[in-house]
Order: structure tokens, then C-alpha cells, then sequence
């Protein structure tokens, strides 16, 4: 059997970084060890995030893209799982800029704050109270946000976790579980990515990010209680859309079927970035190219996260990393 093109994976550089953060300090990234028999059940209720850092040459900054958002949901992903958290919103903030600084980060960076408890207490039990530790991560990431052709989806014969089972508001580790079966199923079929649907039938989010359609002008996007996590891309992209290109966005649950006969798609999310999907279940997505709206979305977006745009300076946070 051969198989297509596999789905997007994270492209790293070879040598990893100097530090990573763990535990309260900088710790060099071959001495980060923990137990192996720790492993299994620690990570069961894992929540983390994923926060890009784009390069700015000129600058010699790196403008982190939404970081009070992110850690925001950090804490909200760790309420839920009522995790105490072993740090402050602003002490994770300033960790991970300590982090940039130290490893003289100077390309485009993902960034991943991991919590999780860290006894041993067997998944099926409470770990309420138990202490949770904290590990952040920040390595070399490519953009595709200088070329993207655009991707084939196949709706999922999975369907998405729910709010009352595996809240999908929670970015926890375990729930990408439902988004690996969708994956595999996907590349197995010869698709780029898996669409899933919820329990009720409409569409929820990709494996990985979420679905926007165009149709006839207007913008639509499924709600935040269609089983998908809060995405901050998608908050980002409403804004851009309504406020500066001008087009309407309506936020309400879609058939599967608005996406055959839609004039543009995209996913999104932080990793993702804006990828346009060119056709779904082999229906070809208006003309089978990115679509113009779902381009100059691109264009924005990208000088918007690089630290060169005018607008919406409240959602960048820059980090001068010096010689
Ligand atoms: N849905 C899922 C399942 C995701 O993994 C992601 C990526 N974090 C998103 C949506 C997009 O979320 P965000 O825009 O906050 O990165």
C-alpha cells in the first residue's frame, strides 16, 4: 500500500536548544531528567500550551505572539483540572522570556508550557492536592506562512471528545488522543488532515486547529460549545476579519455539507498558522487554490505576528535578544 503525504509535522533543527526551564530555574537541556516510572500516570492530566515567537531581523527581537492569552488558557486548563498552579501567570511569563533570552533565540520559536502532576497517582484516582510541576520548552519552528498551497481534508469517521467527557476546552495532553485517530485515519486515506464532527453531528475543529468557510462573502466559524478547544487563533482572525477586511463573521454551527459548497477554507491555530484547505472529501474548494480572502488573512497575519504591523499592538510581546 502506499501512502500519501503525511500530515504536517514540526520541523526542528538538529541541535537542540542550550536551556529549557523546569522546576523553578534553567536547566541545561540534556540534564532535564525525570524518572521513567514517572512517565505514565503523571501525565495523564498534562495540560500545556503551544505559543509561537516569530524572528524579527531588523529588530533583533522576537515578538511572542498572544502570550497573555495563552497563559490565560494555561490556567484555565489547569482550574479545570484542579491543578494548583506552581506559579503566577506573570512568573510563567517572565520564565519564558528568561528562557528566549538565555538560549539566544534568534529565529522563529515554539514555545510549550507543560503542567502536570507529579506524583504517581494512578489515572483513575483523584490528584487533587497532589503538587504539579511546571516545564517549558522553547525550540527552532519553521512558519508556513511564506508558502502554503493549501490541503486536502476528509471528514473524520471519529467523532470529537465533549465537554462532559474529555472537555475540549481543557488543552490537555490526553485529549489529543481523539485528534491522532483522526490523523492516522486521514493520512491512511490519502488527506492532509482529519475535519471531526461533534456528537450532535456538526462540525467541530481539525486534529489540530479551526475551520473557518467563506460563502458568498461572509465568514462562518463553529461556536466555542461545538467541542473545540478556545482557540486564540481563531479569536485573532474574527478581529482581523471584522475589523480590518471588513467581512461579516457569523459564529454558528455548520453542516458538513457548507464545507463542500463553500468559496474558501481555511484551519487555523497557533502551530497552523492559516492553512487553506483546497478541497474536502475530494470536493474541490472553489477554485482549488487558496482562496483571495483566506491570502490577504495570510498577509496580515503575518506582519501582525512578526512585530511589523500597525494594528493590535496589545497582542505582541517583544523580546529583544542581544548579541
Ligand atoms: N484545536 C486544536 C485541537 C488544537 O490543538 C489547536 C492548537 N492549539 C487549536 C484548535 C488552535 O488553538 P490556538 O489557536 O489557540 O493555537
Amino acid at each position: 500500500m502506499t501512502i500519501k503525504k503525511k500530515a504536517p509535522t514540526r520541523t526542528q533543527n538538529t541541535s537542540n536548544p542550550r536551556y529549557l526551564w523546569a522546576f523553578g530555574k534553567l536547566i541545561p537541556w540534556e540534564e532535564a531528567n525525570v524518572h521513567i516510572t514517572s512517565m505514565a500516570w503523571a501525565s495523564i492530566s498534562a495540560v500545556f500550551e503551544g505559543i509561537r515567537a516569530y524572528w524579527n531581523d531588523k529588530e533583533k527581537e522576537l515578538s511572542v505572539f498572544r502570550l497573555d492569552a495563552h497563559i490565560k488558557r494555561l490556567s484555565n486548563s489547569m482550574k479545570l483540572m484542579r491543578m494548583v498552579p506552581p506559579l503566577g501567570e506573570n512568573d510563567i511569563e517572565n520564565a519564558i522570556a528568561e528562557l528566549l533570552t538565555s538560549n539566544k533565540s534568534r529565529e522563529n520559536i515554539y514555545i510549550m508550557p507543560f503542567a502536570y502532576f507529579s506524583g504517581s497517582v494512578p489515572g483513575y484516582k483523584s490528584a487533587y492536592q497532589q503538587p504539579a510541576a511546571l516545564f517549558i520548552t522553547a525550540v527552532p519552528t519553521e512558519s508556513k506562512l511564506e508558502s502554503n498551497l493549501g490541503i486536502s481534508c476528509c471528514i473524520s469517521s471519529w467523532t470529537r471528545i465533549s465537554d462532559n467527557s474529555m472537555p475540549p476546552r481543557v488543552k490537555g495532553i490526553s485529549n489529543y488522543q481523539n485528534s491522532r485517530l483522526v490523523s492516522t485515519e486521514a493520512e491512511l486515506n490519502g488527506y492532509d488532515a482529519g475535519i471531526i464532527l461533534n456528537s450532535q453531528g456538526k462540525v467541530s475543529e481539525s486534529a489540530y486547529g479551526c475551520i473557518f468557510i467563506i460563502r458568498d462573502g461572509v465568514a462562518y466559524t463553529p461556536p466555542t460549545t461545538a467541542d473545540i478547544l478556545e482557540s486564540i487563533t481563531r479569536d485573532t482572525i474574527i478581529t482581523l476579519l471584522q475589523e480590518d477586511l471588513n467581512i461579516p463573521v457569523q459564529v454558528r454551527d455548520l453542516d458538513r455539507t457548507e464545507l463542500y459548497v463553500s468559496n474558501e477554507m481555511f484551519l487555523c491555530g497557533t502551530y497552523a498558522e492559516i492553512d487553506p484547505v483546497i478541497s474536502v472529501d475530494r470536493y474541490v474548494i472553489g477554485n482549488g487554490n487558496p482562496g483571495p480572502i483566506t491570502e490577504k488573512l495570510m498577509d496580515i497575519y503575518k506582519r501582525l505576528v512578526y512585530g511589523e504591523s500597525n494594528l493590535h499592538h496589545e497582542w505582541v510581546s517583544l523580546i529583544h535578544i542581544p548579541d
